[in-house]
């Protein structure tokens, strides 16, 4: 790898460790020209494929991007915006594909999203599922009541064992080669 400060066609790593929770690696790297040291981050491939067909490299930075736009005027900062799309990248990565759909990514954005502001989630979803009709956000209010209840009496209302189960929700019913569209609630038809 070249040098980013003096473009030296070679570098030499001085430290590598681990990153992430390992899904990453981290080298320090020195110029043997200037001397000057850098940082690079090596991280696994991930590719995302859009309903187009085209395909782009997976960037947390586009998850911020769109989640942003539905926490518009709610008390959502960017550390959090920052640890969903932590949380994102670690649930697509966890289908072990290298390349998984654009609405993949939507359905792993929904879990941790409803979990982080209520309201962001539902104009989210509102997109994303393509509501048309206020049927759609009542059974979708209807459903964001039921998963409250849930919560509220199984006692599974500890944030890390909530976030395991719709880890395991949204791999469950969004395979990374699942091409169908986003599921329709069955309740949604008006
Ligand atoms: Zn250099």
């Amino acid at each position: 790898m070249h040098c980013p400060f003096c473009r030296h066609p070679d570098s030499r790593v001085v430290d590598s460790r681990e990153a992430d929770d390992g899904a990453a690696i981290r080298r320090r790297r020195a110029c043997p020209s200037c001397n000057k040291r850098f940082t690079t981050v090596e991280t696994a491939g991930l590719t995302v494929a859009k309903r187009s067909g085209a395909t782009e490299p997976f960037s947390r930075a586009k998850v911020i991007a769109g989640v942003r736009k539905a926490c518009s005027g709610r008390p959502v900062d960017e550390d959090a915006l920052a640890r969903l799309a932590q949380q994102v990248e670690e649930t697509v990565r966890a289908s072990g594909c290298a390349e998984v759909a654009a609405h993949d990514v939507g359905l792993a954005i929904l879990a941790p999203l409803r979990d982080l502001d209520e309201v962001a989630y539902m104009r989210f979803a509102s997109v994303y599922r393509g509501f048309e009709h206020l049927g759609d956000f009542e059974a979708e209010i209807a459903e964001l009541r039921t998963h409250q209840a849930l919560l509220a009496t199984s006692g599974l209302a500890e944030a890390g064992e909530t976030a395991a189960g719709e880890t395991a929700a949204v791999l469950r019913y969004g395979g990374a080669h699942d091409p169908a569209p986003p599921p329709v609630h069955a309740t949604s038809a008006r």
